[in-house]
């Protein structure tokens, strides 16, 4: 009936809403051993759609704790597959919205690789980073009788609470300088000094990502693995002009591969590194608290905490959809760090049940 259909449309158009809708979604990865690895048992017990099962060595005998999270994948989930629902949240940088995915865990974890991929990337290999470019291209060519669509990217480093350029060109013979994070306000972006790089398709963007790569690697001299300590963002800036309008839409994406998030004993390190565990530890945490408020619904959200949180800020919360791929080694070795991220992401995932409590 006429009734009906209008209430059928009505709890469309409720869900449509509700799906534009700031929300944090966390998907759990689990890395596979590596090959070789002498037949180790893994700390992951169970599997089973969103839920995950460690074992939990103890004084007698072994415990075990579960759990939830928006989906799990196991150590044999392919690339393909962990990117195979993303598309609506390509879909709505689009339409306009700001979307933060980033990827939290333990060096070692599989970061890198969800995000860029291995080193030997081949095309079945690439990570999210370039997928999520890749679609991206393609939906902008499908809705090209409609909307005229711009793209560009920066690509910047955060490492001890300094920010630095990673897209700056060999020539321009500044390289690999540091910038700063603005207010948003800014011409739209929050990195306005930072290279800006406009970008038409997949191919530039490999070009690119590997100027990133390289200036990374030169950055990395003075001391040893720093990709592991500091956060890496690609970030993508769209505007889109509607023809029929003339309005113009203006969407925005970080690709973070955030630092490993191990503890690192005080007592061991001193000098460099204990500085770079302390700026870690601080962004991470300040990461940590940013959700947590946002989860509490508090009026005040501390984004202004860290170099991180306040690059992130207008992709957290409000409007903006997160998606957080939270990796875990499975050596009985790393049980510790293990709990720790799922305890870390299990409080992050709250964020998205606080919000459909207030809507409802
Ligand atoms: P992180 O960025 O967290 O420090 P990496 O992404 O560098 O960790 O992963 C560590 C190692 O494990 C790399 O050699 C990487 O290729 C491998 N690796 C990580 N995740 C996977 C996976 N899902 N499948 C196969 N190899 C993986």
């Amino acid at each position: 009936s006429g009734y009906h259909r209008v209430l059928e449309e009505n709890r469309i158009l409720y869900n449509q809403v509700q799906d534009l809708k700031g929300s944090i979604r966390v998907y759990c990865r689990v890395r596979p051993f590596f090959p070789g690895q002498q037949s180790p048992s893994s700390t992951v017990e169970n599997i089973e759609g969103g839920t995950i099962t460690v074992g939990i060595p103890s004084k007698n005998g072994k415990g075990r704790k579960s759990f939830n999270f928006n989906k799990v994948f196991g150590p044999s989930a392919t690339q393909a597959e962990v990117f195979c629902d993303m598309q609506p949240l390509i879909r709505s940088v689009l339409d306009g919205y700001n979307v933060c995915i980033f990827a939290y865990g333990q060096t070692g974890s599989g970061k890198t690789y969800t995000m860029t991929g291995p080193k030997d990337i081949i095309e079945k290999s690439r990570g999210v980073n370039y997928r999520a470019l890749s679609d991206l291209f393609l939906i902008a060519d499908q809705r090209k009788d409609n909307f005229l669509y711009e793209v560009s990217v920066q690509m910047i480093e955060i490492y001890n609470e300094q920010v630095r350029d990673l897209l700056v060109t060999d020539r321009a013979n500044r390289r690999y300088p540091f910038t700063e994070i603005r207010s948003s306000s800014h011409k739209g972006l929050s990195v306005p000094d930072a290279s800006l790089v406009p970008v038409s398709s997949t191919i530039d963007v490999i070009e690119l990502m590997n100027r990133g790569q390289r200036n990374r690697a030169v950055g990395a001299t003075a001391l040893n693995d720093r990709s592991s300590r500091s956060h890496s963002c690609l970030t993508v800036h769209v505007q889109g002009k509607d023809l029929t309008s003339g309005a113009i839409l203006r969407g925005c994406m970080h690709l973070v591969d955030l630092a490993g998030s191990e503890r690192v004993d005080k007592s061991e390190a001193t000098g460099d590194r204990l500085k770079e565990a302390q700026h870690i530890n601080k962004s991470l945490s300040a990461l940590g608290d940013v959700i947590a408020s946002l989860a509490q619904k508090n009026s005040h959200v501390p984004y202004r905490n860290s170099k991180l949180t306040q690059l992130l800020q207008d992709s957290l919360g409000g409007q903006a959809k997160t998606l957080m791929f939270v990796h875990i080694s499975p050596e009985s070795d790393s049980i510790g760090e293990t709990i720790s991220t799922l305890k870390f992401a299990e409080r992050v995932a709250t964020v998205e049940l606080g919000a459909a409590r207030v809507n409802k």
